[in-house]
């Protein structure tokens, strides 16, 4: 089945007692065992609500198994603390969600696991290669640069050594990219962002082979991360729409991403689609469209708080991925703790702005952008 099929129809389950065409929200944290298979209980991430929205990831990421958690973290911790253990060494891609930086910088040494941050090409990552090395975790495109990661390359140099790929998946969705088809292990998302929507959830996925996940997911039930079945149950309702929005937040992406590239206040635009973006050639390669998300730099005459000020549709916000056209500056919010200097090193100055397009129309979005730097 294509995408916008699975959306609708992978593992979601009518109501047998009344018809219903939608899976029936079980509430439930108390469940019968004597004649079922296992025994079910929220936190064992096994209940009805949770399966459906696991296969359905599983369906569209093609995966064997899925792991619905209560936040993009949970998803992120489950894998590192439920695949790795003392001695071991991590290679990370630089350009990583603020979250995941501070969860490496903080907690992986107390727990005697050696990591270092590389610059986001295949090169670097093979020069940072140890004999401890168990995992490349990569994020592509990246935070808040879009830096773009030849994913390939780097499931073909894990394969070859031996070491699990993990890769954060949120900014492309399923919908654009598919890492375990590319020969990823594992890939992951903040479900908070475009898999919701409607910037109502705090979720997140893990999917990949049965093997992997059945330790992530004996992790994740000692750490009791779960997603309660209200939520699994509108995760469900919003993925059914994934295909519709992200092709539109795309399509607008890359329509104003073209126009603010004219603009003579804008300095620099940084996304995949443009031409001349040093992600293109290998984003058209291993991407379907080239996702709803963008940052550009504006002229150092321009304030960018005031800026942001004076933008009447667009809301700056925090998060991303929703309906609803948001904008931020990474130096005042995802990449604040980063130190001013290695912000400098990385290109995040204070006039770089990350704008999380919506489905509004593109026209609307174009004048509000615009308007507000004159
Ligand atoms: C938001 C985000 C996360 C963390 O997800 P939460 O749901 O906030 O825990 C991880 N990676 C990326 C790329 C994100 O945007």
């Amino acid at each position: 089945m294509k995408k916008a099929t699975q959306v609708i129809h992978a593992g979601s389950r009518r109501d047998i007692n009344m018809g219903g065409l939608n899976t029936p929200l079980l509430a439930s944290s108390a469940i019968e065992y004597l004649d079922d298979s296992e025994v079910r209980y929220p936190r064992y991430f096994n209940t009805l609500n949770h399966n459906v929205v696991a296969e359905k990831m599983s369906a569209l990421e093609g995966a064997e198994a899925g792991l619905v958690t209560s936040s993009g973290m949970a998803a992120i911790a489950s894998i590192l603390f439920g695949l790795l253990t003392d001695g071991d060494h991590v290679i990370f891609t630089q350009g990583l969600y603020g979250g995941t930086h501070a969860l490496i910088v903080n907690e992986l040494k107390r727990f005697g696991i050696q990591h270092d941050f590389s610059a986001p090409d295949i090169n670097a990552i093979r020069q940072l290669s140890r004999p401890e090395t168990r995992m490349v975790f990569v994020e592509s495109p990246g935070n808040p640069l879009l830096s773009v990661v030849d994913l390939a390359a780097v499931a073909e140099y894990a394969q070859a050594q031996d070491i699990i790929s993990v890769i954060d998946n949120t900014f492309a969705t399923p919908i654009l990219q598919n890492p375990l088809a590319m020969g990823f292990d594992l890939v992951m998302h903040s479900g908070t962002k475009y898999l919701s929507g409607h910037s109502d959830l705090c979720c997140g996925t893990v999917n990949g082979p049965a093997r992997l996940l059945d330790k992530v997911r004996n992790h994740a039930v000692n750490h009791g991360g779960c997603l309660n079945a209200q939520d699994c149950h509108l995760l469900e309702r919003s993925l059914k729409t994934l295909e519709l929005r992200v092709q539109r937040q795309s399509e607008n992406a890359g329509v104003l991403a073209g126009r603010l590239n004219q603009h003579k206040q804008v300095l620099r635009v940084f996304y995949p689609g443009l031409e001349d973006d040093p992600g293109f050639e290998i984003a058209t390669r291993q991407m379907r469209g080239f996702g709803g998300m963008l940052s550009f730099e504006l002229v150092s005459d321009i304030d960018p708080v005031s800026y942001l000020r004076r933008l009447q549709l667009v809301i700056c916000a925090v998060s991303l991925g929703g309906v609803e056209t948001t904008i931020c500056q990474p130096t005042a919010t995802s990449h604040q703790k980063i130190p001013t200097a290695e912000r400098q090193r990385l290109g995040i100055t204070p006039g770089l702005l990350r704008l999380s397009v919506g489905i509004e129309d593109v026209e609307d979005i174009a004048a509000d952008l615009l308007q507000a730097m004159s």
